[in-house]
């Protein structure tokens, strides 16, 4: 049952905020699409005369309270960059060019949907893809019109960003489980900095520290967190697996371990049990460089502290050559210690909508997946990874270059992508070489980008204060948002994109033919929601009355894997013939694994750590974010900038066996000695230039972003 009891009036709390009725100012509910979708946080924009002139966080809002981050704070500056691409574009020079007509809508979106309908004749469905970069709120739309049109080839940034650590937890339990805060006393983070990225989440964990959670961090890099960690295990970059299993090896040992739970619901423990004497404290200390005595503390307090939940990130432990072994060792502590599905634990909530979980059923799945694979050419990278094919519900986006180049196993001939960034992809200038040979490249952007330039036609998207939207929170909230203000320019939303191109494209597609707001009332059904209920609660609306899921689901229903319990030794793993448990490799590129390359470049590299100005590129342009940090610069501990005569602020280059960048040195203590830790996607020092295209895990596609070698030296 829906309880319609709205969390807070905003026509109330309109006229407590604004200095005067006779302003002409109003207060709108919405949210911030910045960043990631499980952080969008609650705002109050206030608008006057048809523009926004200030936003707030919404305190009213139950995930942020009223906290914005740095990006977030400066989204009219986003909203009204001068950048906004303002009418849809057709290129009439060369690609790179710059040189563009401005066109209708009628005629962009109809010379689009005849070249691909004619390639699709032509070569196939399978020959254009969908991609999706920036944003992933009209995702689901996305992937139901490729279908529909045919191909199987629906691809997004989640082949670099998070689907690894999904796909192996996957592989351990057949689902995975989000860390249980609320009645966590241990909580195990590993190489996640919510300072920088989870605004709201920061909130909840600094009132669950005062509450007395006991925090191991794990991590290279010295993090906010790290102040309030018990015990902080400082990894060499990339050996996140060998000091999990290191620290298997000590619950075991010790006799640390939930038997009934291994004796009952694992498969493949005694093969595990006995591998993990490979990973004694002393063995684990001389492949990670954390001493034997942290790593005993950590296991003990990890094993012993019950109950204790696991935060990893999104992608850290995955962005390595070995990722997808590592995190899987590092996820089967969860088993391990009986911290799977109980309170406190790592909770199974299964997904709402995009990936938030909530107590409310959708029918998003449904909605997406509309052909089975079955019934579709092979998808983009599935002759190559076959387990993420299995497990991960879409292409593999990385192997989009190497299919392009090669045409094989068929011919990559066009992209329809909204939000794509070329400096995604390790070896990003072989990526935009790739580009230039497709003989059709859409791009729907915000902004014209260096990846725009390169489209054939340039479509203008707006930003989430100009359309609506459905949005859950994992709070058990939900809001159709809708438009703050009219979309900027000529610009559209996504959705409205998609379904005016399902319409030319996709014609027997009769749920896409009735719109935007019928499907999502189509996938809503199951939650008892509708928009027309969603419109009556524009502040949002609390799912008060619906029911979450119970703990230990698994002893009723067993586990989702080929065993029906959680596997230290994966069945789809030995069957693919790979290795099914999760064994430590160093990193391809690491002083111990490549010792003669380790001579010139005697630094490890790790890039693409988060500042908490940025998200990717995508609020570079932004005078507020940008004055933060202006340039590119490498972190360089101050001992390794001594032993090379270089000061803070140095311009330095820095150098992999694949490139050179120049950058200024930022000696600082949060990198340890013989690390450099780099961000990614500035334009004009692209750490993805310095990766090799194939510096790739085998079986996610990852690449090896945060384990590699380098050197620094003075300009
Ligand atoms: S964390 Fe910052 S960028 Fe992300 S949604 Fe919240 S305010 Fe926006």
């Amino acid at each position: 049952m829906v309880d319609m009891k709205e969390s807070a009036s905003s026509i109330g709390r309109t006229t407590g905020k604004i200095p005067g009725e006779d302003t002409g100012i109003s207060i709108h509910k919405t949210f911030c699409s910045i960043c990631n979708a499980p952080t969008h946080c609650g705002i109050d924009a206030y608008v006057k005369g048809g523009a926004v002139i200030k936003v707030e966080g919404s305190e009213s809002h139950p995930h942020n309270q009223g906290a914005l981050c740095s990006k977030g704070s400066a989204s009219r500056q986003y909203i009204y960059h001068k950048d906004r691409i303002r009418t849809p574009l057709i290129r009439t020079g060369e690609r790179g060019s710059d040189e563009f007509r401005p066109v209708s809508w009628e005629e962009a979106l109809e010379t689009i949907a005849q070249k691909l309908l004619r390639i699709k004749e032509e070569t196939g469905p399978e020959s254009v893809v969908f991609y999706a970069g920036y944003s992933k709120w009209f995702r689901p739309f996305l992937k139901r019109l490729a279908h529909s049109f045919g191909s199987p080839n629906y691809c997004t940034e989640s082949s670099t960003c998070y689907q690894a650590t999904a796909m192996a937890a996957r592989l351990n339990y057949g689902c995975f489980g989000r860390p249980d805060l609320k009645n966590a006393r241990c909580l195990l983070v590993w190489s996640h900095n919510p300072f920088y990225t989870n605004t709201a989440m920061t909130r909840r964990l600094m009132e669950a520290i005062d509450r007395g959670l006991k925090i191991i961090e794990v991590g290279p890099l010295i993090t906010p967190m790290t102040r309030h960690a018990a015990v902080h295990l400082r990894i060499r970059p990339g050996t996140s697996g060998a000091l999990a299993l290191g620290m298997a090896n000590v619950i075991i040992e010790e006799d640390l371990y939930d038997r009934e739970f291994v004796d009952k619901w694992t498969h493949g423990f005694e093969e595990f049990q006995q591998y993990v004497r490979e990973f004694s404290p002393s063995a684990t200390e001389a492949l990670t460089g954390v001493p034997a005595e942290l790593i005993v503390r950590a296991a003990r307090l990890y094993a012993t502290t019950k109950p204790a939940a696991l935060l990893p990130s999104a992608s850290p432990t995955v962005h390595h050559t070995n990722g997808v072994q590592n995190h899987r060792a590092l996820t089967a502590l969860i088993g391990l210690t009986g911290n799977f599905d109980r309170p406190g634990g790592n909770y199974v909530v299964p997904p709402t909508w995009l990936n938030i979980s909530t107590a409310a059923s959708t029918r998003e799945d449904q909605f997406k997946q509309v052909r089975q694979w079955k019934d579709m050419a092979p998808r983009v990278g599935e002759d190559v990874y076959p387990v993420w094919c299995r497990l991960t519900p879409e292409g593999q986006a990385v192997h989009i270059p190497f299919q392009i180049q090669s045409g094989k196993p068929y011919p990559i001939r066009a992209m329809l992508a909204f939000g794509m960034r070329h400096r995604m992809w390790p070896g990003s200038d072989w990526m935009l070489e790739s580009l230039k040979k497709l003989d059709f490249f859409v791009n729907v952007d915000l902004f014209m980008t260096e990846t725009g330039r390169f489209a054939d036609v340039v479509l203008p998207a707006c930003t989430s204060f100009e359309r609506s939207e459905l949005r859950f929170w994992v709070e058990n909230y939900v809001m159709w948002s809708r438009p703050v203000i009219a979309p900027l320019y000529q610009s559209r939303s996504d959705a409205d994109i998609l379904f005016d191109l399902a319409g030319r494209m996709a014609p027997d597609d009769g749920l896409m033919q009735k719109g935007y707001e019928a499907s999502i009332d189509w996938i809503l059904k199951p939650s008892g929601l509708t928009i027309a209920k969603l419109k009556e609660h524009p502040a949002g609306l609390h799912l008060k009355d619906f029911q979450m899921p119970p703990y230990r689901k698994y002893e009723k229903q067993g586990f989702p894997t080929p065993t029906g319990k959680m596997e230290f030794s994966s069945t789809i793993l030995k069957e693919e013939g790979d290795d099914p448990l999760p064994r430590y490799q160093e990193p391809g590129l690491s002083p111990r694994s490549t010792p003669e390359v380790a001579e010139k470049f005697p630094l490890i590299l790790t890039t693409g750590a988060r500042l908490p100005m940025y998200v990717h590129s995508r609020t570079f342009r932004l005078g507020w974010t940008r004055g933060l940090r202006k340039d590119p610069s490498a972190d360089i501990n101050p001992a390794d900038g001594a032993s090379r005569g270089i000061a803070d602020g140095d311009r330095i280059f820095l150098s992999t066996p694949r490139a050179s960048l120049e950058v200024r040195a930022h000696l600082t203590e949060i990198v340890p000695p013989g690390v450099v830790s780099f961000y990614h996607a500035w334009p004009d020092a692209d750490a993805n230039m310095l990766i090799a295209p194939d510096y790739l895990d085998p079986l996610s596609g990852y690449p090896g972003f945060k384990s590699l070698l380098c050197q620094v030296e003075k300009i």
